[in-house]
């Protein structure tokens, strides 16, 4: 049944429409016309009745019955004027013959049905045809006139009823099926022209490719439906475009990244193979072989951090730590870069800062970050590492519970600072402020952009301060959580 309903269903949502208006108005309709016709038929017969029972009434009051048994109307005039009066109004008397049929007695102007005698018949008001053909509607009451009872007919025309009637439902009937059938055709012009918009984003969304993404669609009104939905997938447009240029652009740069080492990784390879050289030689050659190799392993390694937290597949697994102990830790693995710089490289806390935090992730940003300062600061610099709680909880300060409060970590260099216009961007993937010098020292400009996520996967962020020529403050700053 259900398949067949579903077979029977309109393809497009055009027709769906406009069958939903047409049969809403049928129904409606109908049951307009049936509350408009139904009462008023009643009504017009109630009262065709009621004058019935009227006319019965007075032709009892008219009637006598002579000492003969002989019935007749107490006014003989009255027969006359009232024929002519009411041409379309009947009064027949009968007279029970104790067999259960009876005889007609009088009438006036004439007998309406002669031969239907009232006793074999219907008794109550109803409708029946007339000698003359015409539909008359009739109603019977026994009386009693002097000494024995009769049967009162009365009747009338149904004709002026009927002319009334008629009319209105051939009008309910063919006028308003006309106005049903119109409406189908109406609904489904409307419903083509409100679905136009909806024809053309279809037409323009097949064309739409990866390489044609920056195109969109067509939006008529951004106010209604339509319109919103159109604005809504040229958002989603929009946000897939950069997307895929964020990709491309990654794609690229990682390509261009590793193709360095890997070029200088050949070319040291060929030129000392060039000529037979001394065992000192090649030590120093597969050296600085081993640092290309180290150079790409860690890009390697940044790559495939960041693309398993673009595929959200790091899961934190967080635990109480001290992120005092720490910085001391990360701090105590960069010293001797730091030292090789003469560079001043210390931790500054009050007591222990508790945070709930998952340890690795934590260390390899702060690392990061210390690892950027040791780089971009002079020698004979100072780099401090300042740990502190950012709320007055139990989680912070000396001896500290197991219990968190939000903590605050800032790696302060006296470096050469960062200008105003990269501020924004250095935290973008392979984004570096001078390439060239970056490189050199062995950065692939990924360090900040894993150190920022890092940081954003525990709810926090990084804040930057920076004053050219005279240093930058990078400051972590993580929330307070339940232990
Ligand atoms: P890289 O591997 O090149 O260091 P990062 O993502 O860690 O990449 O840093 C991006 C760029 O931001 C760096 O190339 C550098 O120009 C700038 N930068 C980062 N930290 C500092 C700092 N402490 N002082 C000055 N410049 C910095």
């Amino acid at each position: 049944m259900s398949a067949l309903l579903r077979r029977l269903r309109p393809r497009t949502l055009r027709r769906r429409l406009a069958l939903f208006n047409f049969f809403t108005l049928a129904v409606m309709l109908f049951v307009f016309s049936a509350a408009v016709y139904v009462p008023l038929r009643y009504k017009l017969y109630a009262q065709l009745d009621h004058e019935l029972r009227e006319d019965v009434e007075t032709a009892e009051t008219l009637l006598e019955r002579l000492p003969s048994g002989e019935l007749r109307w107490r006014v003989e005039a009255h027969e006359e004027q009232g024929a002519n009066a009411f041409p379309e109004r009947w009064v027949e008397v009968w007279r029970p013959k104790g067999d259960g049929t009876s005889e007609l007695a009088l009438s006036r102007p004439a007998p309406v049905a002669a031969d239907r005698d009232p006793l074999r018949g219907a008794w109550g008001p109803s409708t029946i045809e007339a000698d003359g053909g015409e539909s008359v509607r009739q109603r019977c009451e026994s009386c009693t006139v002097g000494a024995g009872s009769v049967v009162i007919r009365a009747a009338r025309t149904e004709t002026p009823l009927r002319n009334l009637l008629g009319p209105l439902l051939g009008f309910l009937i063919f006028g308003l099926s006309g106005f049903v059938a119109m409406s189908l055709f109406a609904g489904y012009g409307m419903a083509v022209r409100a679905l136009a918009p909806v024809a053309r984003m279809t037409e323009q969304a097949r064309g739409l490719t990866a390489e044609r993404l920056s195109e969109r669609l067509p939006v008529d009104d951004p106010e209604d439906e339509i319109g919103r939905l159109a604005s809504t997938f040229n958002e989603m447009f929009a946000r897939l475009e950069r997307a895929f240029e964020q990709l491309r652009r990654f794609t690229a740069d990682a390509s261009h990244e590793l193709r360095t080492p890997l070029t200088a990784l050949r070319s040291v390879g060929e030129v000392g193979l060039r000529e037979p050289r001394d065992a000192e030689t090649y030590r120093e050659i597969i050296g600085s072989m081993l640092e290309e190799a180290d150079r790409l392993t860690r890009l390697v390694e940044g790559l495939l951090t960041l693309s398993r937290a673009d595929a959200g597949h790091v899961k934190l697994k967080r635990e109480p730590v001290d992120l005092v102990e720490l910085a001391r830790e990360t701090v105590g693995l960069l010293s001797v870069l730091a030292e090789e710089r003469r560079q001043a490289l210390e931790v500054e806390a009050a007591g222990a800062v508790r945070v709930n935090a998952d340890k690795l992730l934590l260390r390899q940003a702060i690392l990061n970050l210390v690892d950027n300062a040791i780089k971009y600061t002079p020698e004979g610099g100072r780099i401090r590492v300042v740990v502190s709680g950012t709320a007055s909880g139990d989680g912070v300060g000396p001896g500290a519970a197991a219990s968190v409060a939000g903590a605050s970590l800032s790696v302060i260099d006296t470096g050469a600072g960062i200008p105003a216009a990269h501020r924004e961007r250095i935290f973008d993937r392979f984004y570096r402020v001078d390439p060239a010098r970056s490189r050199e020292q062995g950065g692939a400009g990924l360090g900040l952009s894993i150190a920022r996520w890092g940081v954003e996967a525990h709810g926090g962020r990084i804040e930057l301060e920076s004053e050219e020529g005279r240093g930058s403050t990078f400051r972590v700053v993580l929330p307070g959580a339940a232990a």
